[in-house]
């Protein structure tokens, strides 16, 4: 137990509920429970929260990392009785009642696990190393870097093989990440590449969407999967169905059938397993890591741990998605507002709304409340649902403006690769008269509020 470092968090007046998570479960709930008994603890190893259903638009250049993100503190600014500590938690003492985090040992009376999920690549190690995953912004960053070195490295290669695998692109999974990517990265090879690349042979550009089962958007009707297949195709996306990939070694992808496609990006969006916290007992872990709680989001056998979002399982099988997750944190704040008296709390239903994907611009699929759309309506639906599901007025504001700007000029501004090198040896010294000068420049600027107030993202070096 890692005891040596204090986490200063003031003694509760009533009880202490530590929330594990800030993403759609963590702070749905941490909003909406408002009785005055709590106190309640925020940990995230991230200092905000990530919109990751528009990751893909990070990583294809269609909006900037700080318009998906939000940060904790300015978030819960105004809860009473709120602490946030930056923490990753690594083991929860049920006897004691004592979490082990990175700033130290944190005491609970109650428990909420919101940790989400993160990448599965089914034991697979070629594929862990070589291919890319889309489940963090920076991960998101990081793709966005490789895909323009590709095309800078294109220019430089010295043969047509070389350059044929550079552009050469494998989207892994048909879900809606896969299909999105898919897309987004069309459309850049139909209207923006060209005109930074001119000199780069655009018919070398592939990219080809790999899917397990026999067709993609599963979770939607054969109608719209078929309608969102043929979207991708009109844009030049090669659909592969009952095929999955079995092996990539950085330059060559192995399908299922034997068959190989050259290749140096390898996207992977092909699924997720709940991020792991040890100290339950082993029969509550499912063997994809989920927990399984009652229609209470209790742990089986344990009165005060709940368990939220990706990482719960419910008596009937739930999707993955942000509904789930924001929905069973209003239930649970809900029925913890009204006391522990059992008889007051409500089970957790879910209300499935829909499902919906888009495929480029004017193209998507959406399915709400058993109605389907496709086209353009299935595109405004989609774009009018995303943006009023992002936090904050100014990231709203500023993911319109970069969208509206992106369909009337066919063109994004964002093509900057951001840390894709290190940065020069002169800034990372402290005693450096370039290090001091960048510093002295950055605590001026806020100080004297130029620079941006809500631009409290901790950056992570990829
Ligand atoms: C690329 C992508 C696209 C998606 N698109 C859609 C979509 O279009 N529609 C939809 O409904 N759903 C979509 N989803 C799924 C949706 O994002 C998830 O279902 C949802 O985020 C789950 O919410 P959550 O609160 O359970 O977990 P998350 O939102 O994943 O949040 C988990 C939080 O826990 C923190 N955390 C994890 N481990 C620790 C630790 N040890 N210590 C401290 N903090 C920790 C993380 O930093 C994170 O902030 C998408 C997911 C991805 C990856």
């Amino acid at each position: 137990m890692n005891s040596v470092l204090e986490p200063h968090l003031p003694p509760p007046n009533g009880k202490r509920i530590v929330v594990i998570g800030g993403g759609f479960a963590g702070i749905e709930f941490a909003k909406k429970l408002t009785s005055r008994d709590f106190q309640i603890v925020l940990l995230d190893k991230n200092n905000y929260h990530q919109f990751q259903p528009l990751f893909y638009q990070v990583a294809t250049a269609g909006i900037e990392p700080s318009a998906i993100s939000y940060p904790f503190r300015k978030l819960f600014q105004n809860k009473p009785n709120f602490h946030f500590r930056l923490a990753e938690v690594f083991h929860i003492d049920t006897v004691t009642h004592v979490l082990e985090t990175s700033i130290g040992d944190i005491t609970y009376d109650y428990l909420v696990l919101a940790m989400g999920a993160q990448t599965n690549f089914y034991g697979n190690p070629s594929l862990e190393k070589h291919t890319f995953p889309l489940k963090s912004t920076t991960e998101s960053l990081v793709f966005r870097n490789s895909i323009l070195k590709k095309f800078e490295d294109a220019l430089l290669a010295k043969t047509y093989e070389e350059r044929k695998k550079l552009l050469q692109f494998v989207v892994v999974g048909g879900g809606p990440t896969g299909v999105e990517v898919s897309g987004a990265l069309a459309e850049m090879k139909k209207f923006i590449l060209p005109k930074d690349y001119p000199e780069v042979d655009f018919d070398l550009m592939k990219i080809f969407l790999i899917e397990g089962s026999d067709r993609i958007l599963s979770a939607m009707s054969p109608g719209s999967s078929s309608t969102a297949k043929s979207y991708l195709e009109k844009f030049g996306v090669e659909v592969f169905t009952n095929r999955t990939v079995a092996h990539y070694d950085g330059s060559v992808a192995t399908l299922s059938d034997q068959s190989t496609i050259q290749t140096s990006t390898v996207i992977w969006a092909a699924g997720v397993k709940a991020v792991r916290i040890d100290g339950l007992r082993q029969e509550v872990y499912l063997p994809n890591n989920r927990i399984k709680v009652d229609p209470y989001n209790r742990v089986t056998g344990y009165d005060n741990i709940y368990v939220l979002g990706d990482q719960a399982v419910g008596v009937t099988a739930m999707p993955q998605v942000a509904q789930v997750a924001i929905q069973q944190a209003w239930r649970l704040a809900k029925n913890l507002n009204k006391g522990f008296d059992l008889a007051k709390w409500r089970p957790f239903k879910y209300h499935d709304m829909g499902t919906m994907a888009t495929v480029g611009r004017n193209k998507a699929v959406a399915e709400i409340y058993g109605l389907k759309f496709s086209g353009f309506v299935a595109w405004f639906i989609w774009m009018f649902i995303h943006l009023i599901s992002l936090l904050g007025f100014k990231n709203r504001l500023q993911t319109l403006i970069n969208w509206a700007w992106n369909y009337f000029s066919y063109d994004q501004s964002l093509r900057l690769m951001i840390n894709s090198h290190k940065e020069p040896t002169f800034l990372r010294s402290p005693s450096s008269k370039a290090f001091r000068q960048v510093a002295s420049t950055q605590a001026k600027e806020t100080k004297d509020g130029s620079r941006p107030s809500n631009e409290r993202i901790l950056a992570t070096n990829p």
